[in-house]
């Protein structure tokens, strides 16, 4: 377990026990003096000479391959920009021109919000009968019939930590003629996922979680090899075009992934995650894997021994869940902001789901014992019961 664990690779506050990377990844101790470069040595001195010279242009694809390796996705066949909403948008726009005659797209109840708005939006758009249909995540495959233009699911819910199985799903998806479209949100980074075996036509990710790519870090898309030619970018910017400095009036859509760029990429914020996949280089992503489970299940048994107050809402089957772990508790975010205060950090999600994120990366099984003595203390002693950790704050 001990080879992938690299705290020293991190920084991360003196009595703070991290577990909430599944939100916002800690800092890489190499990004300060990256990002500190690229605004000294490349915008100062080169100006506009950074996009050839510092390779600006190019690193969407070349952060795209280095994420890609983590995805088990080929060389070429990954993007970097924007964000994940505007990603999905995307790629679900691109899925539903692939299935003109069919009109629904299929998600499930347990998606992160802005995966189903977006869909939402784009239905609205589309007008001629489009809808978006949501069966709970249990029914999902029951629920893909040969009306599904898309179906559209994210491998990990963000409340629970129960995992979908990729491969299965879209078997089924293909069986029935639809497209499909993965959200790796809570995979990338934190679940081995092999993108070539999946045989999935496009998945979407985010950077900022367990990738550690920073608050606001580029969003990346991926699409299957085969379609790169052929997929419709939906929203069709000028570093999508074949030739954006030919600066044509009419567009024509660039070769491979690039069409699926947008516009001017986020130059500081590409080069801080490009520092933080250097991390990534040499993680073995069943080792961590496993060094995730072992976590975990530490975790629930611990939790389960010594605090009965809380009731655990992931699956108990560590095949089933991600990289999480979350327990309900009807007081679950004043208990929560009593865990911060007291240097544990995790996150919560309403209605009542206090969220734990596990990286074996940054931490080991002495900080899960000393995470369960804290919340031990707050349960059992009802630190939570003060009004100062009552009030929210805009993030939850
Ligand atoms: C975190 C997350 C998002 C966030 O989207 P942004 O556009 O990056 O804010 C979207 N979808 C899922 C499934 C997520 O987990």
């Amino acid at each position: 377990m001990t080879d992938v664990l690299r705290k020293e690779s991190f920084v991360l506050p003196d009595g703070v026990i991290y577990l909430d990377g599944n939100s916002l990844g800690p800092m890489p101790v190499g990004v300060p003096a990256r990002v500190a470069d690229v605004m000294n040595e490349e915008w100062a001195q080169l100006l506009v000479r950074g996009w050839n010279k510092a390779g600006w242009m190019a690193a969407p694809s070349a952060v795209g391959n280095a994420v890609g390796h983590l995805i088990g996705a080929p060389e070429g066949t990954v993007v970097m920009g924007d964000t994940l909403s505007i990603k999905v948008y995307q790629a679900l726009a691109a899925g539903v021109k692939m299935r003109p005659d069919r009109r629904v797209i299929l998600s499930d109840t347990g998606n992160f919000p802005s995966d189903l708005y977006m869909a939402e939006g784009l239905v609205g758009l589309l007008g001629q009968g489009y809808s978006l249909r949501t069966v709970a995540p249990e029914d999902v495959a029951e629920a893909i019939s040969d009306d599904v233009a898309v179906v559209m699911l994210t491998q990990v819910d963000y409340r629970t930590g129960r995992m979908h199985d990729m491969q299965a799903l879209t078997a089924k998806a293909h069986a029935a003629g639809a497209v499909m479209l993965w959200d790796l949100a809570h995979s990338a980074g934190a679940v081995p996922v092999d993108l070539v075996a999946c045989n999935c036509e496009f998945a979407v990710g985010c950077t900022y979680k367990y990738l550690n790519g920073g608050p606001g870090a580029p969003a990346f898309i991926y699409v299957r090899a085969d379609l790169a030619d052929l997929a419709e970018p939906a929203l069709s910017g000028w570093l999508g075009h074949r030739a954006p400095f030919d600066f044509d009036p009419s567009y024509d859509p660039g070769r491979g992934i690039e069409r699926m760029r947008v516009g001017t990429p986020p130059v500081i914020q590409m080069a801080a995650l490009q520092e933080a996949m250097k991390l990534w280089k040499d993680v073995d992503m069943d080792k961590l894997r496993a060094a995730s489970v072992a976590l975990q299940e530490q975790f629930i048994a611990e939790v389960e021994a010594q605090v009965p107050q809380l009731e655990l809402a992931s699956p108990r089957d560590a095949r089933m869940r991600g990289s999480q772990v979350s327990f309900r508790f009807s007081q679950g975010y004043a208990a929560m902001q009593a865990l911060i205060d007291r240097g544990v950090i995790g996150d919560f999600r309403a209605p009542d789901i206090m969220r734990f994120g596990f990286t074996p990366l940054y931490l080991d099984a002495g900080d899960v014992s000393n995470a369960v003595a804290v919340i031990k203390d707050v349960m059992e002693n009802r630190l939570w019961d003060d009004p100062a950790y009552q009030t929210r704050g805009a993030v939850t």
